[in-house]
């Protein structure tokens, strides 16, 4: 039995808050906040429809630490859980730490004017939410979260080191438009836009942005052009697995997109840089992600699989040599539309937001200061995704990735 704060009301936040309604016995009482209080409403309505559970919503800006104290207080949550974008994930801890409530998002901070994510914004918080007996839990959606957990699963039960590891993330979906994103269209298109780096013999490789690419062939969905970027969960598998001798990051991306995104770049669309229009300053990327089709419109006519997964070599824990395990999960965006109302991109991504919440408030995850994934217990979080929509599969390869 809790009371939980959910804080933004895109595709993600209302998977995550249907999955909590549907496990009432765990979140009992759930309240959600965001900048429009109507989105808020949507979801509450379709939840009550789905679930028969109440959802209380408010309108609020996450920006004012202030007004998220009053919120914090008002509602008196376990935990508060942000799903709004990475641009308030320090304010919203600023909060959580004055009104003293515990903390859990999906993606690292971002300082607006610099398309850049690092997590040292955030470790920097450890010390306050340790000194105040809190916790704060990053990166709890799929990548980063679900594959940081397949990574310390696999360090538990299979391999005693990981010498290599590939994160291979395919969306075999197809949403029937001529171009738009699967999640927040501003922060998607400043990640693949941004120069791709992987971990190299103790050292970050930097490579030009969707220059590096491999052929792989996709279980449910078949073969892609995956291509080598930067993710955020690379910096802290990088430190929680310390003899990975190198780790890399592979997302597909179909031809059309990658057309259309190399026009909107060649003509400045993408910029983040501000320029002035009939009087007004603009962000052209902040225009482009308003006139782009909103992620969570694009549920109904998302046809297809997700395939995210983790390829790892390492020493065999059972001293056999060198092995090679794929573990991954396939996910239906029909089959997470019927369920929530929500594509498999934010499907994946709410699911392990509401297990990671799910850790923090029966207290299977435990601990005072700021945590990435791969510093929890992965068994309790990997029998939740079987048991909640997001099953996953371990196989043994004949040997390490050939790419
Ligand atoms: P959306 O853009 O659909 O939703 C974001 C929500 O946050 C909107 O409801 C928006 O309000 C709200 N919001 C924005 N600014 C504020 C503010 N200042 N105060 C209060 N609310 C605010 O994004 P998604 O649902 O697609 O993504 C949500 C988060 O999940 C993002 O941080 C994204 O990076 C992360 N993510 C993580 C993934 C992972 O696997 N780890 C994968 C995909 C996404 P409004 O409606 O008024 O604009």
């Amino acid at each position: 039995m809790s009371t939980v704060l959910v804080i933004g009301a895109g595709g993600v936040s209302s998977v995550c808050v249907h999955k909590m309604a549907m496990n009432a016995e765990i979140f009992s009482d759930i309240h959600l906040a965001s900048r429009t209080k109507s989105k808020c409403d949507a979801i509450a309505a379709s939840v009550k429809q789905r679930t028969g559970q109440v959802v209380q919503t408010y309108s609020i800006d996450a920006e004012e630490v202030p007004a998220m104290v009053n919120l914090i207080r008002q509602v008196q949550p376990s935990l508060v859980v942000n799903l709004a974008l990475p641009y308030q994930d320090l304010p919203i801890m600023d909060a959580c730490l004055e009104a003293g409530v515990n903390y859990l998002d999906t993606a690292n901070y971002e300082p607006k004017d610099e398309a850049k994510f690092e997590y040292k914004w955030q470790w920097a918080y450890h010390d306050r939410f340790k000194e105040k007996g809190l916790m704060a839990l990053l990166g709890s959606g799929f990548d980063p979260g679900v594959t940081s957990v397949f990574t310390m699963w696999l360090k538990k039960h299979k391999l005693k080191t990981i010498r290599q590891l590939d994160i291979l993330d395919c969306n075999g979906g197809d949403h029937g438009q001529h171009f738009a994103t699967n999640f927040n269209p501003e922060i998607n298109i400043r990640e693949v836009t941004a120069p791709a780096r992987h971990w190299e013999n103790g050292e970050w490789v930097e490579t030009p942005a969707m220059q590096v690419k491999t052929e792989f062939d996709f279980e449910a969905v078949g073969k892609k052009n995956a291509y080598l970027m930067y993710h955020e969960e690379l910096e802290s598998l990088a430190k929680f697995v310390p003899e990975l001798e190198r780790a890399r990051f592979w997302m597909t991306f179909g031809d059309a997109y990658i057309t259309h995104l190399t026009v909107l770049q060649n003509v400045g669309m993408t910029s983040i840089e501000p320029i002035r229009y009939q009087g007004k300053e603009i962000i052209p990327l902040q225009f482009l992600a308003a006139v782009l089709p909103k992620p969570e419109t694009l549920g109904e006519t998302t046809k297809g699989n997700t395939n995210i997964g983790v390829i790892a070599t390492g020493e065999a824990l059972d001293g056999s040599g060198e092995k090679t395990f794929y573990i991954k999960n396939i996910c239906s965006h029909e089959a997470a539309y019927e369920e929530t109302g929500n594509q498999a991109v934010s499907y994946t991504t709410g699911v392990p937001a509401m297990i990671g919440s799910a850790m923090l408030v029966t207290g299977k995850w435990a601990s005072d200061g700021v945590f990435n994934m791969e510093q929890m217990d992965p068994d309790p979080f990997m029998d939740m995704l079987n048991s909640e929509g997001l099953p996953w599969t371990l196989e043994e390869l004949s040997g390490p990735v050939d790419f």
